[in-house]
């Protein structure tokens, strides 16, 4: 419209032009999205994570005390010391049906400015079979997740402690029963009980098999209802709630000794491997069958769960307050 701006003096083009900057600067605000709450930079790295998962399959089959198992540990060890990230290695000797096994659990810890502890925890031992496994989801995926979350949460101060727990044997060695698996978690629990340090543990989130490509996790109904609760109600507002599903299952999985012990605690965990849940204990659990997706999904809900424990928005009786 040239004959209008032609009208237009210098002083009122001058003003339209302040007006319009004016403008501009106060409608601008930095791009966010809406629902996740952490800074990009902070962000749970689904690739990132899904290249520690290749590496941890690369060691081949790694059941408790193998070498193969002792090498994946030296490489968490290294990955955490690099983030500068806290490690603590727990020995111990668990007694199973093939004999005494050599164990060893990792202990990330990540001091917040309060003493809660929310403990985050998966296993990184791979189940011993006789045909080639290597556990590229069972086992894998849990402990390149804890990596990655490792290193998201090193990078800021928080109020609380954060313990990332790397269990050894989740495993059964023989036949499934209350003796023969979950040595890592039974040991972690009783250890942690004699000296005291439960009492200070607000939550407990257990990983395994999330990094499916086609990800479904149903809510297990063992897990402790106002943790269920939250994290369900995280995935469906970041707009994954098609897949976290609420058709219950009763999973027995690394959370158990914690809610025996009267924790709060939970199992996140895709028990729908392939069709009829047949890529699960066989030696089509690999990596082609996982993906970076399902891992950044699964980390996305816990960073925003986390973040909501932080915000201390759960009441005394650890029920869920203005959660919506
Ligand atoms: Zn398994």
């Amino acid at each position: 419209m040239p004959a209008i701006t032609a009208k237009l003096s210098f002083f009122s083009a001058t003003f339209v032009l302040i007006v319009v900057t004016a403008l501009a600067f106060v409608s601008y605000h930095p791009r966010r999205e809406p629902v996740i709450l952490t800074a990009p930079s902070d962000s749970f790295d689904g690739d990132r994570a899904f290249a520690d998962l290749k590496s941890l399959v690369a060691f081949g089959p790694r059941p408790p005390g193998s070498q193969a198992l002792d090498r994946t540990r030296q490489w968490i060890t290294h990955q955490l010391q690099n983030a500068g990230v806290e490690i603590e290695r727990d020995p111990f000797v668990a007694a199973t049906p093939l004999g005494p096994i050599p164990m060893v659990n990792l202990v990330a810890r990540i001091p917040g400015t309060g003493s809660s502890i929310v403990i985050v925890a998966g296993h990184y031992d791979t189940k011993r079979m006789a045909s080639t496994f290597v556990g590229a989801n069972d086992g894998g995926s849990s402990a390149a997740f804890l990596l990655e979350l490792a290193r998201v949460l090193v990078k800021n101060k928080h109020a609380l402690t954060y313990w990332l727990v790397f269990f050894d044997g989740e495993e059964a060695l023989k036949q499934w029963s209350a003796t023969d698996g979950l040595y890592g978690s039974r040991h972690f629990v009783g250890k942690f009980a004699s000296e005291g340090t439960l009492t200070q543990v607000r939550a407990v989130i257990v990983v395994d098999m999330i990094a499916d490509a086609h990800l479904n996790i149903h809510r297990d109904v063992h897990s402790t209802p106002w943790l269920n609760d939250l994290v369900f109600t995280q995935a469906r507002h970041l707009g994954y709630g098609r897949y976290f599903l609420y058709g219950g299952r009763q999973i027995e999985d690394d959370h158990m000794p914690f809610l025996e012990r009267g924790l709060p605690a939970m199992d996140i965990i895709d028990l729908d491997y392939g069709p009829l849940n047949l890529h699960w204990h066989t030696r089509f659990d690999t990596v082609d069958r996982c993906s970076p997706t399902s891992l950044k999904i699964v980390g996305q809900v816990i960073q925003t769960t986390l973040q909501v424990l932080e915000a201390d928005r759960i009441t005394s009786t650890g029920n869920p307050q203005t959660i919506k």
